[in-house]
């Protein structure tokens, strides 16, 4: 396995929309080794999540997980998934502002609505179907993803820059509950 190279924001790749996969695709072994890749990468800068196309590969695929994460302390477990073409429907209006940070934008951190519910359609690594519904922090990494996957960026859905931290800056004032 090996640690792949992140783009940062300003790399035209973050700001394409991804291409789909096939099945053959999806199993193919080049495709497995590089989510691998993605895992290990995740893993090694202590992402919670990492899509494809932040690792230069505009493709519709994207990794998560939530373990005792150094960025992300105090937030609940979310076991390791691959997401390959995912759809996203939110199940209610209903919004929620959280802190978001990102790899591809580093030591920032800012404030963003995302859907609270939201019921969540891709493929897993094997290429089998997977529907299943996200709530709060794990909802929110699944869009966040998501966005990327689009070309979207977290700082693009923030409703006003005023909250953009460094984050050392943060870490001195900014670990106040967010607004809800
Ligand atoms: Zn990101």
């Amino acid at each position: 396995m090996s640690i792949l190279k992140v783009a940062r924001l300003g790399h035209p790749v973050l700001r394409q929309v991804t291409a789909n996969l096939s099945q053959r695709e999806i199993t193919s072994a080049l495709m497995q080794k590089f989510i691998d890749d993605m895992i290990e990468t995740m893993k090694e800068y202590d992402g919670v999540g990492l899509a494809a196309d932040q690792v230069h590969e505009s493709r519709q695929v994207a990794v998560l997980e939530v373990a005792d994460n150094p960025r992300y302390p105090s937030k609940p477990r979310v076991p390791l998934t691959v997401l390959i073409n995912p759809k996203i429907t939110p199940l209610s209006e209903e919004t929620a502002e959280d802190w978001e940070g990102c790899l591809s934008i580093p030591d920032l951190r800012g404030k963003v609505p995302r859907y609270k519910h939201i019921r969540v359609k891709a493929r897993d690594r094997s290429g089998k179907a997977l529907v299943f519904v996200a709530s709060d922090f794990h909802a929110r990494v699944i869009q966040h993803e998501y966005d990327h996957l689009n070309g979207k960026l977290y700082i693009d859905r923030m409703r006003d820059l005023s909250s953009l931290s460094f984050l050392q800056e943060f870490a001195r004032y900014g670990m106040r509950p967010a607004d809800e």
